[in-house]
């Protein structure tokens, strides 16, 4: 499988590697990017595990293209922090329109090139959904009326049955994120996108895990696993 290693923002204070992951026989592309925000590091521990185990093929792709950004902001991850400002409020949220940061612009831009047909963008939030409606942590989020709600809610009833504690269950959100970098590839470019959120106050394994479950889960259903 031919892999290549590229790099985003190359040449600037905000060069991060992306993995670009083609089968040889054609199918859908699946855009996968964590480390939006520097502080949610079992996202990002997520990421470069899938990385890892494509590049030594214990994981293969059936079909299709996997692009992966396993860090999108270096300089938040190095200081264990958010970032400022917000990237993930400086997407293009408009046609036309641009992003209003060098980082979201490149990211922005590689998803424009590629076109994927699913965007995933793994995060992590505070407190759990099943106890609080307005919490994000444990959740898939996606826009109203976005063709990924079907599939995700499929995987929220398969994750689910893995996690004895009720508490930790996974819920479906939707939710119109003006800036945001799922909001701007579900209704810019069209794709099915889906944020995935753990919560912080789970043990980091087990955030890691259901992060890894949640992204190849995806994947089996756009069927390049
Ligand atoms: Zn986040």
């Amino acid at each position: 499988m031919p892999i290549q290693k590229k790099w985003l923002a190359s040449g600037s204070s905000y060069a991060t590697p992306y993995y670009d992951f083609q089968s040889q026989r054609k199918g859908p592309t699946v855009m996968v990017v964590a480390g939006i925000h520097g502080n949610e590091t079992a996202s990002i521990q997520a990421a470069k595990q899938l990385v890892d185990r494509l590049f030594s093929q214990e994981l293969a792709l059936k079909k299709g293209r996997l692009v992966i950004v396993p860090v999108v902001h270096q300089t938040a991850y190095r200081q264990r922090i958010r970032g400022i400002p917000d990237l993930n409020r400086t997407f293009p949220r408009r046609s036309g329109k641009k992003a209003g940061h060098p980082l979201s612009s490149a990211l922005y831009q590689l998803a424009v090139r590629i076109g994927p047909t699913w965007y995933l963008d793994l995060h992590e939030a505070n407190g759990l959904s099943q106890i609080r409606a307005s919490s994000l942590g444990q959740t898939l989020i996606t826009n109203p009326g976005n063709r990924s709600i079907p599939q995700a809610r499929r995987l929220i009833k398969d994750i689910n049955r893995t996690i004895s504690k009720k508490s930790h269950h996974f819920n479906l959100r939707l939710h119109e994120l003006p800036g945001s970098s799922r909001t701007a590839a579900a209704r810019l470019l069209k794709a099915r996108a889906v944020t995935v959120e753990t919560c912080w106050s789970l043990a980091k394994a087990d955030r890691v895990r259901y992060q890894i479950y949640l992204v190849k889960g995806f994947l089996r259903k756009a069927g390049l696993l």
